[in-house]
């Protein structure tokens, strides 16, 4: 049978792929009045990934931080329509999307396809393994809930494992080695979160363990943290000292094997560790359906390993009516969840703006005489060639980490180039008070109240009981 659109043939299709940072941020912002909107995702909910790496050992709950797509659409003033599978292929030259549902439970119909006259591609990007022997295989990534339940599972399995009786004092030891392997955000995020879990609760519950417990970050480049200032990365390194995680710097993995990893040291050495949880975090690469439109489209106009290439306006290049942004996109600017939610709604903005001047252009009396076909044709050429948008731009509004022992870091931009031209130097806080201004800015930016609530309480729940160590 045929999709069920939210089908007037007088408006252009908008399909959108992801339910992420960038496309919640241009649903939110956007008038579904003037086009039939086709969200299609693999998953049906939006992920606040900022406070994923809270969810690995249980100081956060998943449920807390995510929120369902239909809250959001629900609330739109017409229809949008969410599917939820993977868009599997896309045809720049047809106009359509391929999509396929992937869950596990199948209907008589898995794959549908659907036609657009614009298409956002949000979907965001997959993990970088840089083709290293046995990841996939042995290690466990963070970047989607399924993940961080992945991680908090095993963990709890390392544990247990480590407890049983007979357990040789070697094999101990392996499974009780927590590698991180990058030290971006991602992996000092979490290895901050296993900190205080063995600090607040395993060494309650597990004395006699606890203290045999190792968390080591491996990082290739001599520090870890390079996108923040000098100060704050010497005060995250002398707080992981004190907190004995240990950090390797200047060590690059080469292979990983079901319980070690091999490492190449500065000096060229070549070292094997064994370990009990791997946690892979060394950054992005273009997933499949990326790369895939990327190859369509050919190298004269996609000519980067790091994603879609966009003009200024996030209109993919070499293309015809296809946006890019987020993640998936690959720009000047950093793959961040502000950028990408920015991008969500600077592109709002276009497609509202031309959706108004078609309204107008729709009241004079001689578009009366206009097809459906002609009218929403003109509705899409317009943005496609247009040459009077305004550039994508974005003022970094500062990053923050969180660093382990109620300690977070912040790296924020003087007043003065928020608001002008003019580049001076920035402002740079770790400690306590920073851990406070790191928990109410994440709050306030949560999605919904009803998020906030569930956050507030959890972490409530953990100064009061602990958090949970049941292996789920
Ligand atoms: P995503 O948010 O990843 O969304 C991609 C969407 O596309 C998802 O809904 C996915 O299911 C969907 N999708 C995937 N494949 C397909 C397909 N084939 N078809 C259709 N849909 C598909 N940034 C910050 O600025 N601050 C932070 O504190 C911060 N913390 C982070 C912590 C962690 C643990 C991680 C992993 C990232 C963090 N980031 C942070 C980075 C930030 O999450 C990303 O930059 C942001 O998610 C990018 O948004 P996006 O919409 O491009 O992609
Ligand atoms: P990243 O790209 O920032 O860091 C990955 C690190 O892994 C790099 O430092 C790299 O040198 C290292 N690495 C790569 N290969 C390696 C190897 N074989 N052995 C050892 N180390 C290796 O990745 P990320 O931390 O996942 O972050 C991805 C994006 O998300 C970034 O833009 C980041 O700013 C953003 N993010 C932001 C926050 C925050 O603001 N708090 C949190 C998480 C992620």
């Amino acid at each position: 049978p045929p999709a069920q659109l939210p089908q007037d043939p007088s408006k252009p299709n908008l399909v959108v792929l992801g339910s992420g940072w960038a496309a919640t941020a241009l649903l939110t912002d956007l008038d579904t009045e003037r086009y039939n909107v086709i969200v299609i995702s693999p998953r049906n909910y939006f992920l606040f990934t900022p406070l994923l790496p809270s969810c690995t050992v249980g100081t956060l709950e998943l449920r807390s931080i995510m929120q369902p797509m239909r809250y959001i659409t629900r609330f739109k003033s017409r229809e949008v329509l969410f599917v939820e599978g993977d868009a599997t292929d896309i045809d720049p030259v047809k106009k359509t999307v391929t999509v396929t549902d992937n869950s596990e439970i199948k209907g008589e119909v898995s794959t549908q396809t659907f036609s657009y006259d614009h298409l956002v591609v949000a979907t965001g990007a997959d993990n970088a393994t840089f083709g290293i022997k046995g990841v996939y295989e042995n290690a466990c990534f963070l970047k989607e809930a399924w993940d961080a339940r992945k991680i908090r599972t095993k963990l709890m399995d390392c544990i247990e494992t480590a407890a049983f009786p007979g357990q040789t004092d070697a094999e101990i030891d392996r499974l009780l080695h927590m590698v991180v392997v990058g030290g971006g955000p991602t992996g000092v995020e979490y290895a901050a979160e296993l900190h205080d879990f063995l600090k607040d609760d395993l060494a309650a519950w597990y004395p006699e363990l606890a203290s045999r417990v190792r968390i080591t970050l491996i990082e290739a480049l001599p520090h870890v943290l390079p996108m923040f200032s000098k100060t704050l990365i010497d005060y995250t390194e002398q707080t992981f000292a004190e907190n004995k995680v240990a950090i390797r710097n200047r060590t690059m993995v080469k292979e990983v094997r079901q319980k070690e990893i091999v490492v190449q040291c500065a000096d060229k050495s070549i070292e094997h560790i064994p370990y009990g949880l791997l946690v892979w975090a060394t950054g992005n690469m273009p997933r499949p359906i990326n790369r895939q439109l990327i190859a369509k489209i050919g190298p004269s106009a996609q000519n980067q390993r790091r994603g879609i290439v966009v003009d200024e306006c996030l209109r993919v290049k070499g293309a015809e009516n296809i946006w890019a942004l987020g993640d998936a996109s690959a720009t000047s600017f950093p793959p961040t969840a502000q950028v990408a939610s920015r991008q969500g709604r600077y592109l709002a903005s276009l497609f509202n703006r031309a959706a108004e001047a078609q309204a107008a252009a729709d009241a004079h009396h001689e578009a009366q005489l206009l097809s459906d076909t002609e009218r929403r044709s003109r509705a899409v050429v317009d943005l496609q060639t247009a040459t009077d948008i305004p550039p994508f731009t974005h003022t970094n509004l500062g990053s923050l980490a969180y660093i382990g022992a109620d300690r977070a870091i912040a790296d924020l931009p003087s007043p003065a180039s928020l608001f002008t031209s003019e580049k001076t130097p920035g402002w740079s806080f770790g400690g306590v008070a920073t851990f406070w201004f790191w928990r109410s800015a994440y709050l306030s930016n949560l999605f919904a109240l009803r998020n906030r609530v569930l956050v507030s309480v959890d972490w409530m729940r953990n100064s009061i009981f602990g958090r949970d160590i049941g292996r789920e």
